[in-house]
């Protein structure tokens, strides 16, 4: 089967040795992490890694996760402080532990343990527009008493869409014919201290099983998390849908969904032929994504689709 990577804006730093990696024959997950670290040490992707959008707190929390569509081995972490990879903290999880989610603490103690490379990933910039953020939202009073403060009211500037969010999702059919995936994220700025998106969720933000495809989401998690989004596109493939059927079926449950928040979401879908689809639901604006396929010289930047749920 034809090899393909599939990934999304974000991706740009990484999309070219993820896409010369999976030409020259490596493995998906090694494509996918390579390309990932990538994108997490670049301070122009704002929503990744170094660089990425704080918490409430002015704190940079990272989930990212990865899984191997042989096995169903799968590795994730989520609020992880001070390192500049969680992609590889994530595999690390798969690869070394009995479990597949470390969180928080746990996840920054397993991080020291491998001897993860450690960051200070608030650059400057991001600490100048969350400084400015709570001079002119918490009141005096409430500057007076940080961190002890209510942070239901303030949290609500989570869902304020001019703030920065966004994930790098990487999707691969390798030179074995396997399917794997791989996500990063900073979720979303301004977020509720440990709050976890859909990224290291696995099933909501990403999902592959070699036998039929992957699929992937960036966007509002919320709701890949209440859709099971991406477990949903890989399952509806396995009960005989197409791939373009499947992401049909995924969105048609999301539009389901009723209360809590409902924005933009992007699915991202492979199957085991090569093929591929990439939708955005309630956009804003034109998103494009990376498509390479075996044969290709350079991935080529391709618009999505756009779906009004
Ligand atoms: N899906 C990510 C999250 O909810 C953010 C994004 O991709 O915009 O954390």
């Amino acid at each position: 089967m034809a090899r393909i990577l599939v990934t999304n804006g974000e991706g740009t730093p990484g999309v070219g040795t993820a896409a010369r990696m999976l030409a020259a024959g490596s493995g998906g997950l090694d494509a996918i992490e390579a390309g990932i670290r990538l994108v997490e040490a670049d301070t122009t992707i704002r929503s990744v890694g170094r660089g990425g959008w704080p918490n409430l707190l002015g704190e940079v929390e990272l989930d990212a996760a990865m899984i191997d569509g042989n096995s169903f081995r799968s590795g994730a972490v989520g609020a992880l402080k001070g390192y500049l990879h969680p992609i590889s903290v994530a595999r690390a999880v798969m690869e070394r532990l009995p479990h597949e989610m470390l969180v928080g603490e746990g996840a920054a103690r397993f991080a020291n343990e491998i001897e993860a490379e450690t960051a200070d990933n608030l650059i400057p910039d991001s600490e100048r527009v969350w400084r400015q953020w709570f001079e002119e939202t918490v009141s005096p009073t409430e500057r007076e008493r940080w961190p002890e403060v209510d942070l239901t009211a303030l949290c609500q500037q989570a869902i304020d869409p001019e703030k920065g969010m966004d994930t790098t999702v990487f999707l691969t059919l390798d030179a074995k014919s396997e399917i794997m995936a791989g996500v990063s994220t900073s979720g979303w700025a301004w977020k509720y201290p440990g709050r976890l998106g859909d990224s290291p969720i696995i099933g909501a933000g990403c999902y592959a099983d070699t036998r039929y495809g992957a699929a992937a989401c960036t966007g509002t998690g919320e709701m890949a998390i209440r859709a099971g989004t991406s477990r949903a596109i890989v399952l509806y493939m396995k009960m005989g849908l197409s791939l373009a059927a499947a992401v049909d079926e995924a969105i048609d449950d999301l539009r389901r969904l009723r209360g809590g928040l409902i924005q933009r979401l992007t699915l991202h879908a492979i199957d085991c032929d090569g093929d591929h689809r990439v939708v955005t639901v309630n956009a804003e604006g034109q998103p494009s994504y990376w498509l390479w396929r075996e044969g290709d010289e350079a991935p080529r930047a391709e618009p999505a689709e756009v779906v009004a749920l």
